[in-house]
């Protein structure tokens, strides 16, 4: 069995490698080649810590497994990260454990992978303008990945507190983007493309405020209840989800369809984009918007990408089990 520790995650896997294995594997979801099996996600009873797992199989990839893991609010005063995961792959031919990797960062890549893959698919092709909500500790990763698939001139940003906005500035810096934080009647109107990257119960982006073919990125709502744009605005959009089932369930979509505004069969998977069987965005001015839900199989392509670059590399630690 192999084990990568977290510690070499950083250095073994590139947003390239993370972007190939989430856009393979929402290829292989849209032709049924591949399926997550129901979430699991309980409150523990003990350091108020939230635990669970999303597993599943990729047929295609031969990928079989789960991410274990959740919240733990206490963390950050013990120096360790709140969020805490750790993915395990078996083989599909016999289960027997055949990886266990840190899933940490891994995640913050598959994550900013998703909505990057949406932004190739669907973003408009002259996208100039990136707005981001939120300011957090994913919306740095989000912002590498996306500034990759267009010719982005600039970044706008808005986020609820003030105080994180310099990690958006930081990182715009890196990239080499000049950055202004806006309001976001200003951020609906001269963005191109918005990342949506935030803990919000209640709709912060309005669908008056969105003028013009924009391209969304719902990345922050993946639990029942939590919210980042109007309802109204998910209506108007042409809707696009990594998972159909999450998205309408624990998604951006759970609200509009909830309240009858979105059809379940008005959401199309993104992996028909990918395959060429959805035309994707058919006019300019077309408002698209992928509700990335995150699903346990983005997690296992990327995982498996990381083991077979650790045992190139020879920094896996091959163990009997
Ligand atoms: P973080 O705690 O570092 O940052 C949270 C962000 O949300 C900050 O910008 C904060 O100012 C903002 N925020 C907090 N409470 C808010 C509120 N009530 N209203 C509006 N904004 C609020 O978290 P993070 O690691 O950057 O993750 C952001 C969100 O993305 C989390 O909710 C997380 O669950 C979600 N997430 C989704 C996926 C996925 O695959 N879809 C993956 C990772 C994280």
């Amino acid at each position: 069995m192999i084990i990568v520790p977290e510690r070499e995650i950083a250095g073994l896997v590139t947003r390239e490698d993370s972007f190939d294995a989430v856009e393979k594997v929402f290829a292989s979801m849209a032709n049924d080649a591949a399926y997550n099996f129901p979430v699991i996600r309980e409150s523990i009873g003990h350091a108020d810590a939230l635990y669970g797992f999303k597993s599943g199989f990729d047929r295609a990839g031969l990928n079989l497994g789960l991410k274990s893991g959740g919240y733990w609010p206490g963390n950050a005063d013990k120096g360790l990260t709140n969020h805490q995961s750790t993915v395990f792959l078996f083989d599909a031919d016999t289960g027997q454990c055949r990886a266990v990797v840190g899933g940490n960062v891994l995640t913050a890549l598959r994550t900013a992978a998703a909505s990057a893959v949406s932004i190739k698919h669907l973003a408009p092709k002259n996208s100039k303008v990136l707005g981001m909500i939120g300011a957090g500790h994913q919306s740095a990763f989000q912002v590498r990945a996306a500034v990759e698939q267009r010719e982005f001139e600039k970044i706008i940003g808005w986020n609820l507190h003030p105080e994180y906005l310099v990690n958006l500035e930081t990182v715009a810096r890196e990239v080499g983007l000049p950055f202004e934080v806006v309001e976001l009647d200003q951020l609906g109107d001269e963005s191109d493309v918005i990342i949506t990257i935030t803990s919000s119960f209640d709709p912060i982006l309005m669908d008056s405020q969105v003028t013009g073919g924009t391209h969304i990125a719902c990345m922050g709502t993946d639990t029942v209840g939590k919210q980042e744009v109007d309802a109204a605005l998910v209506a108007r959009a042409t809707v696009f989800t990594d998972e159909i089932a999450q998205s309408i369930s624990l998604g951006e979509c759970q609200h509009a369809v909830a309240n009858g505004r979105k059809l379940e069969t008005e959401i199309t998977q993104i992996g028909s984009v990918i395959n060429g069987k959805h035309a994707g965005r058919s006019t300019d001015d077309e408002v698209t918007l992928f509700d990335g839900t995150g699903v346990g199989l983005q997690d296992l392509a990327v995982a498996a990408a990381v083991v077979d670059l650790a045992v190139e590399k020879g920094v896996a630690l091959d163990v009997d089990f």
